[in-house]
């Protein structure tokens, strides 16, 4: 167990850090931020900051040297670097690398028995025609990697669309367009001695591309294809030996649980965990790589809405504190551009 005092690092300086470097400094550790810009929120809560480029390795050696374990809220850190500090690390950086590549990430977990929505690799204009024309339209072209909230994707209606369509100078992957009846996640801990609990499955809406809602509790036909969705989840865990909080996201389909993607790091999704459940997603994720016990995942609340605050939303939100059950996280960025999350407000009923 990591003795109270002792510096957790955080690779990564957004919202997730902040929300992380709460609950760490409430059980008495230290944060130190690493990130590549200045302007970090995580920074604005933690003792310390390292502002360094992810590739320089003499700036990450002195940042792993002064925490007793580091691990990341942003799931883009460059891989080659963390194997200089990979004895501080937790997750194993194995779960970034394998998240980071959407066709590794999907032949992952066909291996261990999951089912993606239909797949293939695109380098070229050709092998796009291909793919349309082998798993048909509509689909969605996604670049290999860097991509999140929707950024790096292009619909395609048709053939036709695909013809015309001025490729992007990336690695892509094509998926055929999936007919859901709802989105959820399953969000699990894992301790360093392999215990796994899961949080509640809420529904997951998202507006073009971006997490708008997670509403608890989830529809029947969400709710009724969770269990599968953990079973496949916990093996993603064990597979990678994974410490600390793992997101999965799926489709509910007429065929059951069907795999979108992965986040090696706590998750939008998982934000109303902070006032719905016993221990939130943050605090069990610092629990775990500083190999505390970990703490219970139970929802406290009959209903649990969490809506995120992007762009403009955030500018008026302080009304909502009028409201009783309401309560309100902003993340302390400065400029409200569109399409950025600015924060969220989680709505409960007990
Ligand atoms: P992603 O970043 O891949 O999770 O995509 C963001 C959102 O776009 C997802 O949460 C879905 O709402 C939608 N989406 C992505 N891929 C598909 C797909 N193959 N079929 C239908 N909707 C999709």
């Amino acid at each position: 167990m990591l003795a109270p005092g002792g510096t957790i690092g955080i690779l990564g300086g957004g919202q997730l850090g902040r929300m992380m470097a709460m609950p760490a400094a409430q059980l008495g550790y230290r944060v130190h931020i690493y990130a590549p810009e200045r302007d970090s929120v995580a920074a604005e809560v933690a003792a310390d900051f390292t502002c360094a480029d992810w590739a320089d390795q003499a700036a990450l050696a002195a940042f792993a040297a002064a925490c007793d374990v580091v691990t990341w809220e942003f799931e883009n850190v460059p891989v080659g670097p963390l194997a200089a500090i990979e004895s501080k690390l937790l997750p194993h950086p194995r779960a970034l690398e394998t998240a980071q590549d959407r066709l590794k990430e999907k032949r992952f977990v066909e291996s261990l028995g999951g089912s993606p929505a239909p797949f293939a690799p695109v380098d070229s204009h050709e092998e796009l025609l291909a793919a349309v024309e082998r798993i048909g339209a509509p689909g969605i072209l996604k670049t290999r990697r860097d991509g999140y909230d929707g950024k790096g994707q292009w619909r395609i209606a048709s053939l036709r669309e695909a013809e015309a369509l001025a490729m992007p100078h990336a690695a892509t992957i094509y998926e055929g367009f999936v007919r859901f009846h709802g989105e959820f996640s399953v969000i699990l801990v894992r301790s360093r001695a392999g215990e796994v609990r899961f949080w509640d499955s809420t529904a997951n809406v998202h507006l073009g591309g971006i997490l708008s809602t997670s509403t608890w509790p989830a529809p029947a036909e969400i709710a009724a294809q969770v269990e599968p969705a953990r079973a496949l989840a916990r093996q993603v865990a064990e597979a990678l030996d994974y410490v600390g909080v793992l997101t999965c996201e799926f489709f509910a389909t007429d065929a059951g649980p069907m795999f979108n993607e992965m986040a090696p790091r706590v998750h939008n999704s998982g934000h109303w965990t902070i006032e719905g459940a016993a221990t939130s997603q943050f605090e069990n994720h610092i629990r775990a790589i500083a190999d505390l016990p970990l703490g219970d995942t139970a929802t406290t609340a009959r209903h649990v809405e969490m809506r995120n605050l992007i762009g403009a939303d955030a500018l008026e939100a302080q009304a909502v504190l009028a409201e009783a059950g309401a309560h309100l996280h902003l993340y302390g960025k400065h400029e409200a551009r569109d399409g950025r999350k600015m924060g969220h407000v989680t709505r409960i009923t007990r």
